[in-house]
């Protein structure tokens, strides 16, 4: 009998890839995209050749769930990408990169970015000295996120954190320091910055018709 599969995971078996929506869980033995590489048969993922059009739509739904956002503010950050100058699908993707919730994220505040968002809402973080619940704010060079100066908070943190080993930070970030959690937006995020395996190109493509 194969084992039971929980809906998030069901979404990176879908896409075929790693989308890190678990935290720590991802990086173990126990991911359900690291588990089905050794299983061999009838099993295996099976999918007919794709269409031009299912490609592009999947890259687009990758990119959705990776940051937990819907389709219409997926089509925002996308009217916004268009007007900047340069290529849409790379400031699409640098815009999404800078959203608060994906901030605290990569700074191993938070394992996950839903874990991010609930910790936002909820009023635990700061941004310059000002607590900010807005999980979509767009972070700039200089901005200062913090966990808020309070004991639940601070534990909150130091949890995610251990958990996660402290994970390294992307070159445009800066942990300033864990014991209280700081960081610090040094840069805007570039290309390279981004970890998931994505062509934006195509999604350009999908959206532009
Ligand atoms: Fe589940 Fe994380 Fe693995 Fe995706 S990457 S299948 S969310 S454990």
């Amino acid at each position: 009998m194969g084992r039971h599969i929980g809906p998030v995971c069901r979404l990176c078996r879908r896409e075929g890839l790693k989308l890190f929506l678990k935290g720590t869980r991802c990086d173990t033995p126990k991911c359900a995209v690291d588990r089905r590489e050794g299983v061999p048969g009838m099993h295996q993922f099976r999918r007919s050749k794709a269409s031009e059009y299912s490609i592009r739509l999947r890259e687009k739904q990758k990119v959705k769930r990776y940051y937990g956002i819907f389709e219409r503010q997926f089509r925002k950050y996308f009217e916004m990408a268009s007007r900047r100058p340069g290529n849409t699908g790379d400031a699409l993707m640098a815009l999404l990169e800078r959203r608060l919730d994906n901030v605290v994220t990569r700074l191993g505040f938070a394992t996950s970015r839903a874990q991010a968002r609930q910790m936002i809402t909820h009023g635990h973080i700061t941004v310059n000295g000002r607590k900010l619940d807005i999980p979509s704010y767009l972070v700039r060079p200089g901005d200062e996120v913090k966990v808020k100066d309070r004991e639940h908070s601070r534990k909150l943190a130091a949890t995610h954190l251990e958990a996660e080993g402290m994970p390294p930070v992307p070159d445009w970030l800066d942990r300033v320091s864990t014991d209280p959690p700081e960081g610090r937006v040094s840069r805007l995020p570039a290309t390279q910055d981004i970890s998931l395996p994505v062509t934006p190109q195509l999604i350009v493509e999908l959206l532009s018709r």
